[in-house]
Formats: structure tokens, sequence, C-alpha cells
């Protein structure tokens, strides 16, 4: 064994003796499993418990919700099926973020370090990951329990607007909470279970040699990353001309470009028809719109590949389908108690996030709101402040930093330029400014990976509406100028802030 395994032995020998601490009550499965059992008018079943609050879902939201209710004296159940602590935790922003700071270091020491080859191992990252979920369900377990919160593992079914069944137990509050998150939307076509999704990533063993990645979004554009940066050969469908549609245009054409050129083959324009098993890889088949190919991810062209365009096809070990998240909701009952859903499929709430049987609530990705780990947390916190503190300063939710965790990163907060043109009503009363550079970090390691900034403001008063930036250090410098944003601050106060020097911050100002 190398020094390198038995120090992975030893990570992975703590990842499991701290998996070992304070576990949930195990609720087991009650007869006829999960599904929705709506009761029947004037049958009352025995209570086995009751609360002032039931809430359903153990992730970001859940138990923000969970234990700032009980904090502010409210009992409390919180149920959960797996693991605590969701999709950020298990299978999204936590485990993502590490992988990307082993590829990005990969990235910086082979740079610095060309004769030693610094390369990131993706067992090595995986055992350091798992070691690190293991802490953290251990911290929220704890945390959780601290507050009072009675926890409980198992799969519930919201029976009546007051009751819960988990398991043969049958549990009463005056409200339910459903927090239950989304999981990774099926690729619609012939063989699309051929295809993996972000939840698999995590459990790779090791990595394919070649990987076809289906869509433009969040996931996509960092699992695209990540991979090429651990020596996978990918391939990117993208059904847009341009990657990220919700960011601006220019920081999404400079990310496209930087991918392209760091070999990221983007193949914009393309709808995926199908995929096949074809000799130990899969085949993906897909309807290019005429005209239009490999290119940078830069825009520019139009539109969707619709009915016409040629088939063409890509091969790869694996395809990684990044095409959207549904929201959990199958089997908790909510349509045969009333609750309504939207057109999107995501339980339908009120600004109070109250949902149309008014003991039932809904927060997090199960809502139609942006799907962030934050904004997830502030619902939670805001809505048990409300319901058992009588107060709730609610977040603001209108200045929403926002991250990719790709190389370059991408962090932003505000208007696009293309929003803020369409809120000023004219393009003339916007101003934008753009400023391109090399960071000392990309210089020193010898590569000349581009950064940019992108300010966005109001042309007459100078009033800054959006930030957008690409740069490893662009996540941090989003979440510090989300504060000066609410604040109002303008281009003048940027022009006479002292800037701290060396750093990719001070290109903001000055
Ligand atoms: P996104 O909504 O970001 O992107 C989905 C992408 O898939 C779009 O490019 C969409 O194209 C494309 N698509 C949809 N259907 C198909 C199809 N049938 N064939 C090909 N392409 C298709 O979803 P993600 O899955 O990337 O992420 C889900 C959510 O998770 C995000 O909304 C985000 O909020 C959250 N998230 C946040 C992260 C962060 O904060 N760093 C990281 C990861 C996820 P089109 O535009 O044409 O519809």
């Amino acid at each position: 064994m190398t020094k390198r395994q038995a120090g992975s032995e030893l990570e992975r020998k703590r990842a499991s003796k701290v998996s070992a601490e304070p576990r949930m009550e195990r609720v087991p499965r009650g007869r006829g499993g999960g599904g929705a059992r709506a009761l029947a008018k004037g049958n009352t079943p025995r209570i086995d418990r009751e609360a002032d609050f039931i809430v359903i879902g153990g992730g970001s939201a859940g138990v923000s919700a969970a234990r700032r209710a009980a904090q502010n004296g409210a009992s409390v159940i919180l149920i959960e099926r797996g693991e605590i602590g969701g999709t950020c935790i298990n299978r999204g922003c936590i485990p993502k973020k590490m992988l990307n700071y082993g590829a990005t270091w990969a990235a910086i020491l082979s740079g610095c370090l060309s004769h030693t080859g610094g390369r990131e191992d993706w067992n090595d990252a995986s055992v350091r990951i798992h070691a690190e979920m293991a802490r953290l369900h251990v911290s929220y377990t704890q945390r959780l329990q601290e507050a009072g919160v009675q926890l409980l593992n198992g799969e519930a079914t919201v029976i009546a607007p007051n009751l819960v069944r988990v398991g043969d137990a049958v549990l009463r509050a005056g409200r339910i909470l459903i927090a239950t998150g989304s999981r990774p939307r099926p690729l619609p076509v012939p063989g699309g279970e051929l295809a993996s999704t972000s939840d698999d990533v995590f459990t790779w063993t090791g990595v394919p040699a070649s990987v076809v990645v289906v869509g433009g979004g969040y996931i996509a554009v960092e699992m695209a990353s990540i991979l090429s940066r651990f020596g996978v050969t990918v391939d990117m469908l993208v059904r847009e001309n341009r990657l990220l549609e919700n960011f601006d245009h220019d920081v999404a054409a400079a990310l496209g470009e930087t991918l392209a050129a760091k070999g990221i083959r983007l193949h914009m324009n393309t709808e995926v028809t199908l995929l096949d098993q074809a000799n130990g890889a899969i085949e993906v088949c897909y309807r290019q719109a005429d005209g239009r190919g490999q290119g940078n991810g830069k825009g520019g062209k139009a539109g969707r590949g619709g009915n016409g365009g040629r088939i063409e096809s890509v091969r790869a070990q694996a395809v990684l389908a990044a095409v959207g998240r549904e929201p959990n909701v199958d089997g908790l009952g909510l349509e045969a108690l009333g609750v309504q859903m939207t057109e999107s499929g995501n339980i339908r709430v009120d600004r109070q996030f109250r949902s149309t049987v008014r003991t039932i609530h809904a927060i997090g990705d199960v809502i139609d709101a942006p799907q962030l780990t934050p904004v997830a947390i502030a619902q939670g916190r805001w809505l048990a402040d409300r319901l058992f503190a009588r107060r709730g300063e609610g977040a603001d939710f209108d200045v929403t930093p926002t991250a990719v965790f790709c190389e370059p990163a991408l962090g932003c907060v505000g208007l696009t330029e293309q929003q803020a043109i369409e809120a000023a009503g004219k393009p003339d009363r916007i101003g934008t400014r753009i400023k391109r550079f090399v960071s000392l970090e990309n210089r020193f390691a010898g590569n000349a990976m581009p950064s940019m900034i992108k300010l966005v403001y109001n042309a007459r008063s100078g009033r800054i509406l959006g930030i957008h930036m690409m740069d490893n250090a662009a996540p941090e410098i989003a979440q510090a100028m989300a504060l000066a944003i609410r604040l109002g601050v303008r281009l003048s106060h940027l022009q006479t802030t002292v800037q701290l020097h060396p750093t990719v911050a001070e290109e903001l100002f000055g």
C-alpha cells in the first residue's frame, strides 16, 4: 500500500467512524408502503405523536425551517427518508464544490509544477468528499437535536390536512411543511435511461475516458468542466445557441470561448433524439440545425434545431443528462388532499409559502423559485419565524447572488444587461462596462486564462444594477457585492473606494 493509499484508507475509516455517531430514529415502512392513502371521512386513526409542526424533508429548506421553528418554541418533528442534508449535502453543492477544488488545484499545480504533474485522483477526491458528507450528517443531526427537533427516518405520506403517516405511525400537527426537494429530470428520448445524472457522478469509482454531457445549464457546465479537468474527453450537446440561458450574454459567451479553448467540444443548436448501446460505448444521435455545428458557445446564431437539420451522432463511454430537475412530490398524497400544482409540476404556494390547503406549506425546490440552497434556507427561516415567532424580516430575493463552479468560475448578482434594458424600457438608459484581464494567479501558473468583469448600471444615476464576473474568485466577490447592490452602490463609489492590491476584486474599482 502506498503512502497515499494508506492516507485514503485512514480517511475512509475516519468517515465511517464519524457516520457511526447519533442517527435518526428509524420508523419501519408501513403496510402498503408510502403510497398516498387519503383518509376516508369520519375515520380518525390512533395518533402516535403530536407536534406543532411536521416537516417532511431534511434538506436545506426543511432543516432550516425545523431548527428555527424549534428555537421559536414550537414542538417539531422532521421526517427524512434518506440521509440528512438533502441534495446540497449528498448529491449537490458540497460534493460538487469539493470535486471542483480537486480539479482546480490539479490545473494550478500542473501549471506550477509541470515537472511533477500535479494530477488529482478521482478516488482520492471521492474519499475526502465522503468524509466531509459524514461529518456534515453528524453536525446537522446534532444541531437539530440540540434545538429540540425530533428526527424520524422514514417515508412520509400526508393523509389529512393535519395528519402524516410514517410507517405504522400517525403524526398530527397544526402545520405541515413539504420540503422534499427535487431530483434530476430523465432525458426524454428513446434510450434516455442509458444516461447518468449528476446524482450518479458522485457514486462513480473512476472516470470514463469520454462523456457526452446533454444540457447547457448550471449542472451541465459545472460537470463538463470538472470532468474535462479529470482528463475526460467531453462533448456538450446544447439545445440553444449559447450556454447558461439565464446569465448575462457577454459572460456566458466568454465562458463558452474559454471552455472550448480548454478542449470541451461544444455542439450548439442540437436536439438529442436517441441513445443506443454500441460495443461498450453509448451512441448519442442528435439533430443539428442546418449550417450550425461545433462552436464556442458564444451564441450569435439563431434558434433551436426544430424538425429540420441533419442527424449526427457522437459516441462516448458515458452520457450525462443535465436537463433540469423535477420536484419530489410523488407518493406524498398531496393531490388527493386538494393541494394544487403549477404548470411546471411544482406545488402552488402564495407569498407566505401556503399551498392551496391552508395547513400545508411548501418551500425549496418543490415550488416555483430559484433552486438554490441559500434561497431554500432563507425561505425556511422566514416561514418558521412567521408561523412560530410572529415576526419575519424576509430575505431580499431580488438580489440573489449566484455562481457556476466551473473553471473559470462565474459569479453574478443583480440584473443582466437584457433584464436591465427590459426594466428600463430603453437601451440608452442602461450603461455597461466590460474589463478583460488575466489574473495574477494564472500569470504565475503560466497560462493566459482570461477573466472578465461586466458592470450593468443606470446610465443617468450610475447606480449599479448587475455585476457579472468570470474568474475563480468571482463567487466570493459576488457574495460581497450583493450587499453593495442592495445598499444602492453607484459607479462613483466604486471609483473612489481604495483598491486592495493585488486582488481580482480590485478590477471592479478605480
Ligand atoms: P438548468 O435549468 O440550469 O438547465 C437545464 C438545461 O437543460 C438547459 O440548458 C435546457 O435547455 C436543457 N434541456 C432541458 N431539456 C432538454 C432536453 N430534452 N434535451 C436537451 N437539453 C435539454 O438545470 P440544471 O439541471 O443544470 O440544474 C437544475 C437547478 O439546480 C438549476 O436551476 C440551479 O438553480 C440548481 N443548481 C445550482 C447550482 C449552483 O448554484 N452553482 C449548481 C447546480 C445546480 P433549454 O434552455 O433549451 O431549455
